[in-house]
């Protein structure tokens, strides 16, 4: 069974931590989690950077504002940049961040 969150907090540095259930604890950077938002804006954003200019990891990094479960699947992350519509899966967090 996939690993679910067991606690959520930001940390004193901006980072998001989760532990998860199969005892993980993991820190994601504001701006990393940014950058792989799966919302289909930012999809659209990014595949248009690889045809211009801008690589995605020249998009300014965001605070993380807020984190809720939706459902038993998924966070939906608010960005400090107004930013709120990405909603992560958790397998995706289990691949972003690190230990
Ligand atoms: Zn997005």
């Amino acid at each position: 069974m996939q690993p679910q969150p067991t606690a959520l907090f930001l940390q004193p540095d901006g980072k998001l931590a989760i532990e998860w259930s199969d005892g993980r604890r993991r820190q994601y950077d504001a701006g990393e989690l940014r950058r792989n938002c799966p919302c289909a804006t930012c999809l659209h954003e990014r595949e248009s950077a690889v045809r211009t200019v801008e690589p995605p990891e020249n998009l300014p990094p965001a605070a993380i504002t807020q984190a809720r479960p939706v459902g038993n699947y998924a966070y939906n992350i608010h960005f400090g940049d107004g930013h709120s519509t990405g909603i992560f899966p958790l397998e995706l967090l289990l691949e972003l961040g690190e230990e």
